[in-house]
This record gives C-alpha cells, sequence and structure tokens, in this order.
C-alpha cells in the first residue's frame, strides 16, 4: 500500500474530499475534519474506499445523517465513508417485504410503507437518520424498534472489504445497539405486517403529533443524550436533579426534553461533553444512578 493513501484514495476516487468539516454532516452542527470523507455511490465504491483505508491500516468510520453523533474537536483520523446513490432506494418486492437502502431516510420510509398498507415502522417515524444509522442504534421508541422486523442485512466488513448477508443469530439487537459494530451496512430487508393504510397513516400522524408536544424538533441536537437507565427515564432524573436549562458554552440542556442537548451557540464538542460530565455528576450524586450515553460520540 503506497504511504501516500489519501492520493491513492483520490486516484481511485476522484469525488473523495480531505480535511473535510464534519459539522456539516451532523444534527448538532458540532464537529472537526475528516481526514478523508467519500460519499460512495454503489457497492463496488463503497468497497474500493473501504479496501483502500484498511488496507493502509487506516481507522474507517461510517456516516449516517449524523443524528446521532457527537463528533469531536479536532476532527476525525481516518476515512468517513457516506453512503448515497443507489443507497437511497426503497423497493417493495411483494407481500409484506421492503427493500431498503442504508442511505434512505427513515420517515420517508415509514410513510412510503403506511401508502401501502405496511405496519411495524410507525412509531420510528420521528427518527431523523438513515436507515443504515437505525439499524446500527435499534432505533426505537418505547412502542418499537427496527430490530424486530429485520430480516436480513446485507453488510461489508470494514477490516476486508467483504460483503456478508447478516440473517438469524447474526442479527442481534439490543437496546440502541444493533448488529453493525465493524460493518458497513449497504441495504436491509424488513419484513412488515397487513394493515389498513388510513389507520397506519392515522398512527403515523398521531405519533409525529406528540414528537411535536414533546421535543424541540427545530433546533440544533440528536435527540436523547443518554440511554434510559433500567425502570427509570433519563430525562425525568435530569429534570429532578435542576437542570432543565444549565448550560456550558454553547450548550444548554433543553427546556422541553431534559434529555436533549442543544447546540443553542456555536457550541465546541467540548462544550458538550463538558455538559454531559455535569449532568452525569450530579444525576450520581443525586440519585445514585450512573447514565450512560446513548449520543456515540467520535473523533478526537
Ligand atoms: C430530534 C431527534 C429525535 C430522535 N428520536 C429518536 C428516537 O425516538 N429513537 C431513537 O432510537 N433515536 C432517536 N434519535 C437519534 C437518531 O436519529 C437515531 O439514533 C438514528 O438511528 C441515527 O441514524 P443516523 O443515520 O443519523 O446515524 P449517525 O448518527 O450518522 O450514526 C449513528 C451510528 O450509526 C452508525 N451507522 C450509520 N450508518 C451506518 C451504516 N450504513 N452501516 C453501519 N453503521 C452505520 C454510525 O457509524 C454511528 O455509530 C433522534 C435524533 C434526533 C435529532
Amino acid at each position: 500500500m503506497p504511504e501516500d493513501w489519501r492520493g491513492e484514495l483520490a486516484r481511485r476516487l476522484p469525488r473523495a474530499r480531505f480535511d473535510e468539516p464534519l459539522a456539516k454532516y451532523t444534527t448538532f452542527k458540532i464537529g472537526g475534519p475528516a481526514d478523508a470523507f467519500v460519499e460512495v455511490e454503489d457497492a463496488a465504491q463503497a468497497q474500493t474506499a473501504v479496501r483502500t483505508a484498511a488496507e493502509a491500516g487506516r481507522p474507517i468510520f461510517v456516516l449516517g445523517w449524523g443524528s446521532n453523533l457527537l463528533v469531536r474537536d479536532r476532527g476525525v483520523r481516518g476515512l468517513v465513508v457516506k453512503l448515497g446513490g443507489e443507497f437511497e432506494r426503497v423497493d417493495f418486492p411483494g407481500g409484506e417485504v421492503v427493500r431498503a437502502g442504508a442511505a434512505a431516510r427513515v420517515p420517508q420510509l415509514v410513510v412510503a410503507c403506511a401508502e401501502r398498507g405496511l405496519s411495524g415502522l410507525e412509531p420510528i417515524v420521528g427518527v431523523p437518520g438513515t436507515v443504515g444509522g437505525a439499524l446500527a442504534m435499534n432505533a426505537g421508541t418505547r412502542d418499537g424498534e427496527i430490530g424486530p422486523l429485520t430480516r436480513e442485512i446485507e453488510a461489508l466488513d470494514l477490516s476486508e472489504g467483504d460483503v456478508r448477508v447478516l440473517r438469524g443469530a447474526d442479527l442481534k439487537f439490543a437496546y440502541r445497539e444493533g448488529p453493525l459494530r465493524g460493518r458497513l451496512a449497504l441495504r436491509a430487508t424488513l419484513l412488515l405486517k397487513p394493515g389498513s393504510k388510513g389507520d397506519i397513516m392515522a398512527a403515523v400522524a398521531a405519533y409525529q403529533q406528540k414528537r411535536l408536544r414533546t421535543q424541540p424538533i427545530h433546533t440544533f441536537n440528536v435527540g436523547s443524550t443518554f440511554k434510559n437507565p433500567p425502570g427509570a427515564f433519563a430525562a425525568r432524573l435530569i429534570e429532578q436533579a435542576g437542570l432543565k436549562g444549565a448550560c456550558v458554552g454553547g450548550a444548554r440542556v433543553c427546556a422541553i426534553h431534559a434529555n436533549f442537548i442543544e447546540n443553542f451557540a456555536g457550541a465546541k464538542a467540548s462544550d458538550v461533553l463538558a455538559l454531559v460530565d455535569l449532568i452525569q455528576e450530579r444525576v450520581r450524586a443525586a440519585f445514585g444512578v450512573g447514565l450512560e450515553l446513548e449520543m456515540r460520540v467520535v473523533g478526537e
């Protein structure tokens, strides 16, 4: 492998960009640059990107919609891969089956399924990310997660660049954790249930309305900061610890939903992380509960 892996990447994939600021690819609008960044349109390009970085021994990070990510201020070393092109497609091959590219957006997928009278995904209509991100996070709410609906995932191995289909026992989902560590999901097959289009659309609308009432929709945030500890709600603990509205630099605990942190004034990742520390300390001191991060933190 050449010393100059970035030059090699540029030669193989002319769309690759270097020292690309990542803030614009995250819903937090925070984060430093990636050494190399490439958006790939098909499986061959994805494989080329992964193999070029892997052969050079560089780390690889897969970026979805950036709606669950805090990218640190000095950015991400190695390669950041984002899917586009054919991975944005959603197909309905028949029956209750849907095949979704990993770059398809979850809200659009849910609505497309509802329009065809396919039920199951309604609770996650307000999850703003991609299908790949939803599978990686086992995105969901108290009313349902994507994991139990997933039958197959076609994924690239990040160390070798080989494509494998995960099914059955390979599909291990847990609370906000999917089977994709060390992998890049390309597309997934989901199995939904038949239902009445009108009922499903009404459920989708009700979930959307509930979110508008209970979550900050128009601010820069990444959804829930912390996982709910067993038998408790992170938002309630943070609120009861008196932290609603607490700020560090440009980062603030949201007044509508205390488990959300907002970037309200040019926050740095270091502001968000200092606020995370403050919340963890205060909640531990008040209730003896250790809050674990749900958002993923990457970079240095
Ligand atoms: C307003 C708001 C509301 C939210 N509500 C919810 C909610 O109700 N429930 C919930 O679960 N989440 C919620 N979230 C969080 C977030 O939207 C989900 O975690 C979402 O699934 C992340 O998808 P993404 O594409 O943005 O992934 P990213 O944030 O880009 O990445 C998240 C993780 O997924 C990995 N990943 C992304 N794509 C792939 C891929 N193709 N292959 C392998 N790994 C991949 C990344 O490497 C990273 O580890 C909310 C966020 C916001 C901003």
